[in-house]
């Protein structure tokens, strides 16, 4: 059965052109174009199926299928609002989006946001890690990467992450069998920019539902809570508004209850700053700074922050 689903998977992949594009999301800090996920998204069934194999229909069936998205409830003869939304409302452009600090300053990025075989989430029907995995040490200091109110903390997180759908199934699953502990400790914040950001996989937090934060505020420790391989926190980013929407794997459905659909996440390398240079401190001056310094900007130089993929021990999702 896995062996078909990967055929599968790969050959969609090679139809949809992007075989290609995978290796350089998963190599380099390039941030993703802002319509990259959406492009994703569109990919119309009948053209990526267009060259794959005959696909068995019980197989098809567990592939979740690209999302559609619905038309964005937009006026365009309204001009947009200071956040760039459209009325009635939209998810706000990131490009838009101020004030982002990095929530794990000295953390390599162990996993970026983007096509990944180990993650539950998918896009278009291909494994898609949903956030960005930064790591330093077990303990380290996390802080918040935006201004806002937190809106959860803790293991039951699940209502205000942007699920699809009835979570009662889930909820009552857990509740039966009390599997709340081997879920990660997480943060959810609403950032007050129209984004909420989250954080998962603390050791133990310091804040509670209802406070204001600032950013580089402390927010917790970083651990492995939930369904990790070492140390690390997974930072995702989304807005309510978005009508985007990214899949959960089949099997992670059947298993947890979940619903079968997230609110679609953005790449949070679209709202965070260029990273100081390792070794810095805290910020290098101009005549510090050589030439070939990494720069998530710059895309083509090799950023020693970020772990080749065969030094990655955060390769796990956050759910
Ligand atoms: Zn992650």
């Amino acid at each position: 059965m896995r062996r078909h689903l990967t055929f599968v998977i790969l050959g969609v992949l090679a139809a949809a052109g992007a075989i290609a594009a995978a290796p350089a999301f998963l190599t380099s800090s390039v941030p993703l174009p802002a319509g990259a996920v959406a492009r994703a998204t569109a990919t119309p069934p009948a053209q990526a199926q267009s060259s794959a194999p005959p696909i068995p229909s019980p197989i098809l069936s567990a592939i979740p299928s690209p999302i559609a998205s619905a038309a964005p409830l937009t006026d365009p003869g309204k001009p947009p609002d200071s956040l760039g939304r459209q009325a009635p409302f939209d998810a706000p452009n990131p490009a838009l989006l101020t004030g982002y600090v990095w929530p794990l300053p000295r953390g390599r990025i162990t996993n970026p946001f983007g096509p990944d075989w180990y993650s539950d989430n998918t896009v278009g029907g291909v494994r898609f890690h949903d956030g960005l995995d930064l790591a330093t040490f077990c303990g380290d200091r996390i802080v918040a990467a935006h201004d806002g109110v937190v809106l959860a903390a803790g293991r039951k997180v699940d209502p205000w992450m942007g699920w699809i759908g009835s979570l009662a199934p889930s909820v009552a699953r857990r509740d039966k069998y009390q599997l709340w502990g081997e879920l990660p400790i997480v943060i959810v914040i609403d950032d007050g920019n129209g984004y909420r950001s989250i954080y998962a996989h603390f050791s133990k937090i310091a804040v509670r539902a209802g406070q204001a934060i600032r950013a580089g505020e402390f927010l917790g420790w970083e651990g492995r809570t939930g369904f990790a391989t070492g140390c690390h926190l997974h930072y995702g980013l989304f807005s309510p508004y978005a009508t985007d929407r990214f899949g959960l794997r089949a099997d992670v459905v059947q298993r947890t209850k979940l619903p079968a659909l997230e609110i679609a996440r953005i790449n949070p390398l679209l709202v965070l700053p260029p990273r100081p240079t390792p070794g810095s401190s805290p910020a290098p001056g101009p005549s510090q700074v050589s030439s070939s310094s990494p720069n998530p900007a710059s895309g083509s130089a090799v950023d020693p922050l970020v772990a080749p993929p065969d030094e990655r021990p955060g390769r796990q999702p956050a759910k």
